[in-house]
């Protein structure tokens, strides 16, 4: 974890928030690097959660709501985890986390670990708006409630019948207890997330409740999740949240133990009859209250996993390579161009493919002119392929280009460089 958390600031992925005022416990910042990915991360989802379907339309709602809605959805009273405190360091950890109890409880060795009882704490973070009528809110604890109070909205506006669902991408905010593990759990963070709504039936709620657990799963593992650090696990009935009926969360092996990664959770309709709203079928006539299939992913421990997947240290020829060996579709930056040698007529070659491939793929221009120390900038961000312009480019219009897992080097004329790069990434 050390080394991706040092990478990770060090290339421009992730820096601590408010860094030069000491930091903020639980909120990060993302540098050059963090934002094209997570950027890529989110394009990649909707594209596969709207775009290629039929049956799913996108929302962007408001992170303020009418507090009203945070009564209703039972967050006000429930949205809670139950918080001990050590009786010898008074540190405060979630009684519901015992591996986080465990692994505490190890730092007092010697001593006999005592917690105070489990009280209840409420994880919204309050809000307050306007000058001189203050009104008390909160800031989303979950995007969900977004889409559920524009149900009918979009139903009225779109002329979508069910089965269909409203994808949505957006912040959220919670007081953690214990945010930790890198961006793990932070207090502010994005999630990606689907309400898939079906006919309140049991046999139509088992079949997209297995449907959307393959379909999400299939996503990471399209991306390049080794699927051997994936797995489901199903939520014991004490454990899951007020709203679900039933839930499984997909884990990441992470190097802190498995963790969840995405929820798909059957929210029943738990969160559309408190809401007070209905779905009446344009064909029967039939009304009723849908049930909903949700699918729950963060944006950030997503990129926070895709890093670590992707993170390798080799041997070549006696020294170490770090390199991140991400799919191309997520790499930040796509090519990176470069001159061999310090040389004014290669440098403008080089600026010119740059400046004609940037406008279709993102592409990195460096002319630091150390080759060694520009291939490995460019394995720590994980740029797939590095295109370099010698002497011979200018007798032959030909550039060589390294790909950054096989490290090997072919000759391309430059002609063939765009259709060459883009059957690669495949992804704009
Ligand atoms: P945990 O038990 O780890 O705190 P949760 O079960 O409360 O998480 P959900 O309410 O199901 O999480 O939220 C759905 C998704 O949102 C999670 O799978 C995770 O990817 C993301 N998420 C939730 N809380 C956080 C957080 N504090 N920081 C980063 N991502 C989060």
């Amino acid at each position: 974890m050390d080394k991706i958390v040092a990478l990770a600031k060090r290339r421009g992925f992730i820096y601590p928030g408010s860094d030069i005022y000491g930091g903020i416990t639980g909120f990060w910042d993302y540098g050059p690097m963090g934002v094209e990915l997570k950027n890529n991360i989110k394009k990649e989802w909707w594209k596969t959660e709207v775009y290629d379907r039929e049956d799913v339309v996108g929302i962007d709602a408001a992170i303020v709501m009418n507090p009203a809605v945070w009564v209703a959805s039972g967050h006000v009273a429930a949205f809670s985890d139950p918080l001990v405190e050590c009786k010898i360091c008074h540190q405060r950890f979630r009684s519901d986390k015992p591996e986080e109890i465990k692994a505490h409880e190890k730092n007092h060795s010697g001593k006999k670990a005592e917690w105070t009882e489990p009280k209840q704490f409420n994880l919204l973070v309050k809000a307050e708006l306007g000058v001189v009528d203050k009104q008390e809110t909160y800031l989303r604890g979950e995007i969900t409630q977004g889409v559920f109070i524009n149900f009918k909205n979009v139903v009225d506006s779109t002329r979508k019948k069910i089965p269909f669902g409203i994808a949505q991408i957006g912040k959220a905010f919670r007081n953690e207890i214990t945010p930790g593990n890198f961006t793990f759990r932070s207090r502010e963070f994005e999630q990606m997330e689907l309400e898939f709504f079906i006919r309140p039936d049991d046999t139509e709620g088992d079949k997209w409740f297995a449907y959307w657990k393959e379909q999400r799963m299939e996503w990471y593992k399209s991306l390049g999740i080794n699927p051997a650090n994936l797995r489901y696990r199903d939520h014991a009935p004490d454990e899951r949240a007020h709203y679900a009926r039933f839930a499984t969360d997909i884990e990441y092996n992470a190097p802190f133990g498995w963790s969840e990664f995405e929820g798909i959770h059957h929210r029943g309709d738990w969160d559309l009859s408190r809401h007070k709203l209905k779905y009446k079928d344009p064909s029967t006539n039939e009304e009723y209250t849908p049930w909903v299939i949700e699918t729950s992913g963060g944006v950030d421990r997503a990129l926070l996993f895709f890093l670590i997947d992707a993170f390798r240290e080799e041997e070549v020829n006696g020294k170490t390579r770090t390199v991140l060996k991400l799919n191309p579709k997520l790499a930040p930056v796509k090519a990176a161009i470069f001159p061999l040698q310090k040389d004014e007529a290669l440098r403008k070659i080089a600026l010119e493919i740059h400046n004609s491939l940037k406008i279709k793929i993102v592409t990195e221009f460096d002319d630091a002119g150390n080759i060694g120390k520009m291939y490995r900038r460019q394995d720590e961000i994980g740029t797939p392929f590095c295109v370099t312009i010698d002497y011979q480019t200018k007798e032959d219009n030909s550039v060589t280009v390294r790909d950054r897992d096989t490290m090997k080097q072919e000759r391309i004329p430059i002609i063939n460089l765009e259709k060459y790069l883009w059957e690669r990434i495949k992804n704009i």
